[in-house]
């Protein structure tokens, strides 16, 4: 296996808040890997130094080989690295159409994006179904899938989703879980910050708690899912 993502030591800090303290991991090419922790844990500063929006207080950052600490957003984005924001974020007054080829906005390759819009409605039927109506109008879980389904848009070759079952349904959330597993198997390597410890672990390869800015634990996903602190911590049981 490769480490198609490696972060090593990173601390981030928000003026006097250390956010993020010395925090390591490895995404292998293919695998689904998940951070799970409580709010405020430091997951979401985590994805959102990755995708070059924050710089690290210290730490690095490489993307198939070579560093991106440095690099601003729109280059790791060229780059092959994907993010769907927690809250989805889609742009309320454009169509879903509108929506998903501002994911594409970088690429050049006009029957590429064509088949990769059609390959996002397969996944997410709803979608092609209303792909002429504003987003603003749609459910939260159809905004979710939205955002999604943008950031799959730029072709990525790792995917970060930060909660993309917030406020869903059981059903919905299953959907999503789903449909992550899907595309693990059509090539895409994933990066998931999830609150929901259980299906995310259930799901994953390998899995990192984080607490308090640091990683605590990390193990394959179901190995995670059944040790005693994770299942006291953040199980409930
Ligand atoms: P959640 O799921 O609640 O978003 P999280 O694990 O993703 O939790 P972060 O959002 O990364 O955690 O937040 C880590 C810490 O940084 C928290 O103490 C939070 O209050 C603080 N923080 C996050 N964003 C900012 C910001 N823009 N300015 C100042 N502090 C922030």
């Amino acid at each position: 296996m490769t480490a198609l993502l490696e972060v090593s030591g990173l601390s981030v800090a928000y003026g006097a808040i250390e956010a993020v303290r010395n925090v390591s991991f490895v995404v292998e090419e293919g695998q689904i890997v998940c951070l799970i922790g409580a709010n405020g844990a430091g997951k979401s500063t985590t994805l959102r130094t990755i995708s070059g929006l924050l710089r690290p207080r210290s730490g690095d950052i490489t993307f198939q080989g070579r560093s991106i600490v440095k690099e601003p957003a729109h280059v790791i984005l060229n780059r092959g690295v994907a993010h769907s924001p927690e809250g989805r974020r889609v742009f309320a007054r454009m169509t879903v159409e509108e929506n998903l080829l501002l994911g594409a906005y970088s690429r050049k390759d006009e029957s590429g994006i064509q088949s990769d819009m059609k390959r996002v409605y397969e996944l997410f039927p709803v979608l092609g179904q209303r792909r002429t109506q504003k987003a603003g109008l749609f459910s939260g879980g159809e905004q979710q899938m939205l955002a999604i389904g943008r950031a799959m848009m730029s072709k990525p070759k790792l995917l970060m989703l930060d909660e993309p079952s917030m406020g869903l349904s059981p059903i919905m959330t299953q959907l999503i879980f789903d449909t992550i597993k899907e595309l693990q198997g059509q090539g895409t390597t994933i990066l998931l910050v999830e609150q929901n410890a259980l299906a995310a672990l259930a799901l994953s390869d390998r899995g990192y708690v984080v607490d308090l800015g640091q990683t605590t634990l990390e193990g394959p996903g179901p190995e995670l899912l059944a040790d005693e602190r994770v299942r006291e911590a953040y199980l409930g049981t």
